[in-house]
């Protein structure tokens, strides 16, 4: 690599080119007509349809940060995250769920309001084809949760996914080899791009200053080259959006030293705090063909606070998210076209204490702790996604907490004995998280807030966020159009602040 800085020019730099930077990009694009110099700065790679190869390793090492492996400090949780041209919505499922009046009532950030944000939500429904799939395209995994939720009287409903041309190949978190799936590297930033708007991929940003940011180009060694040679760069900029995602947008504001006092920065992380719940049937289910994701249970949404959905992994995951080992793991594993599989999801509390740093390199380390509302939350999902299961049909059920390996039909009375409390322990069970939300949250008061409710750093009119790390509390429903609505009110801000310089 070459070690003499190069300078490059643009009046606007998007940092991230995901759910938030998509948008932002294809929201200031028609401005590049006018002469205004737009460049999306994005670190991963840019791949080719050809380099979607669906096999489950070679593409986590590809399109996820740390290979889909990066954990907490205290390692209890796995956190994905995408790395590419599109960021994660490379590699999401595309359920595309807009954000309810009473999140955004709990959320209480001045100027920001349910009716707005539905409106954009709205705009991206129909621009990413969010639609109800046919009946004739549910596959039975889908139709197992509905019915075990129906005998029960749990209220489940179907809801949209982002999906054009699906071929049912089930491939979606590994990026979806046929093009269907409607991430922003296939709808906003090929917009963008067709207005003029750069987008640099191969190029991460190491810090940002008034006027500049600084970041490094490096070629991945699959996909397409970066469009610019690898070394180190200065990028001249007038203003700076951040949308970097909810671990690296805090860490790289917290490693740039700003000249502001942000001292809720990286904080009120959360994180729907996920488990992966499998049980055997004795007839094929094969959740590896259609779509994977259909359908949600939000009975326990205020009770309880989890939600469960359906889903399907693949091997790897599968048998990393199984407690236990040997003959019975063997067996579960064995079995893979017959499992029924339910994504749990924790409703978790926005909390100081939980929260983004950087090291002495300044790469992230996320604190996050499980607390007791959240393990309860997780047991509690395990109990209902068990009577599910059975009502289903399930012959064998595996609770991460349970007393067995497996459950049987005859536990499902007395489950409360079968999958105890006590057992559901940070690390004795296997948790991830996709959902990374908050770290530079909106809100008015600059003691608990890093930004406003238009997404401006309080105190630094240079500089936005415009990304999952806004939330100021957890979006309780998958949260991409809600990224993607707060992007749209982020990029109508730069807008105007152009017009007006
Ligand atoms: C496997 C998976 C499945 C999901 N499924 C769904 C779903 O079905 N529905 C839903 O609503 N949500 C889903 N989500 C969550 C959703 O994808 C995210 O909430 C959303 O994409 C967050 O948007 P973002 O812009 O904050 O971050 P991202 O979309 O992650 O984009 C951030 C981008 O910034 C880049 N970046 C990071 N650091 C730097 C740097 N220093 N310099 C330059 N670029 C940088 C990253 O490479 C990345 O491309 C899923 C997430 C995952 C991981
Ligand atoms: S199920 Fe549909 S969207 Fe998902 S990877 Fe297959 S073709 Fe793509």
């Amino acid at each position: 690599m070459r070690s003499r800085v190069e300078d490059r020019e643009f009046d606007v730099d998007v940092e991230g080119s995901g759910a938030g930077g998509g948008p932002v990009a294809k929201e200031l694009a028609p401005l590049s007509r006018e002469g205004v110099r737009i460049a999306v700065l994005e670190w991963g790679p840019r791949l080719r349809d050809v380099d979607y190869t669906g096999r489950e390793l070679e593409m986590a090492e590809r399109l996820y940060r740390d290979g889909g492996g990066f954990f907490t400090r205290d390692r209890t949780v796995t956190l994905a995250m995408g790395r590419a041209y599109g960021g994660s919505t490379v590699v999401y499922t595309g359920t595309s769920l807009p954000i309810q009046g009473r999140t955004v009532a709990r959320w209480a950030v001045p100027g920001l309001d349910h009716r707005d944000l539905g409106e954009r939500s709205e705009k991206y429904l129909r621009e990413n084809g969010a639609h109800l799939l046919e009946e004739g395209e549910l596959n039975e995994n889908n139709r197992l949760f509905r019915e075990g939720c129906r005998s029960l009287g749990y209220h489940a409903a179907q809801f949209p996914v982002n999906v054009r041309g699906c071929r049912g190949t089930s491939l979606c978190n590994l990026g979806c080899p046929n093009g269907a799936k409607q991430g922003t590297h296939r709808v906003q930033l090929p917009e963008a791009e067709r207005q003029g708007v750069a987008v640099v991929t191969g190029c991460r940003v190491e810090r940002i200053e008034e006027g500049a940011c600084h970041v490094t180009v490096e070629n991945p060694g699959f996909g397409l080259p970066s469009p610019w040679p690898p070394g180190r760069y200065r990028v001249r900029t007038r203003l700076i959006v951040v949308a970097a995602g909810a671990i690296e947008s805090p860490a790289l504001l917290a490693r740039s030293r700003l000249p502001v006092r942000l001292p809720a920065l990286g904080r009120y992380l959360t994180l729907h705090p996920a488990l992966i719940l499998v049980a055997q049937h004795d007839r094929p289910v094969v959740g590896s063909r259609g779509h994977p994701k259909s359908f949600i249970c939000d009975a326990f949404a205020e009770s309880h606070r989890f939600l469960l959905e359906t889903c399907m992994y693949f091997p790897f995951v599968t048998a990393r998210n199984l407690i236990g080992f040997g003959a019975d793991h063997a067996a579960m594993m064995g079995a893979m076209d017959r499992l029924q599989m339910i994504l749990a999801l924790a409703l978790d509390p926005a909390l100081p204490e939980n929260r983004v740093t950087v090291d002495r390199h300044g790469e992230p380390v996320v604190r996050y702790r499980l607390g007791d509302e959240v393990l309860d939350s997780l047991h509690q999902a395990m109990l209902a996604s068990a009577r599910i299961f059975f009502a289903a049909g399930a012959r064998r059920v595996h609770a991460p907490a349970g007393a067995r390996f497996f459950l049987v039909p005859a536990d499902a009375a007395r489950l409360e004995e079968a999958i105890p409390r006590r057992r559901v322990r940070p690390g004795r069970i296997s948790i991830t998280a996709a959902h990374l939300m908050g770290g530079c949250r909106m809100g008015e008061d600059p003691s608990d807030s890093v930004t406003d409710a238009w997404g401006q750093v309080h105190g630094l009119d240079w500089l936005y966020v415009a990304d999952a790390s806004l939330f100021p509390r957890a979006a309780e429903v998958n949260p991409y159009i809600t990224v993607m609505a707060l992007a749209d009110r982020v990029a109508q801000q730069v807008r105007e602040r152009l017009a007006r310089a």
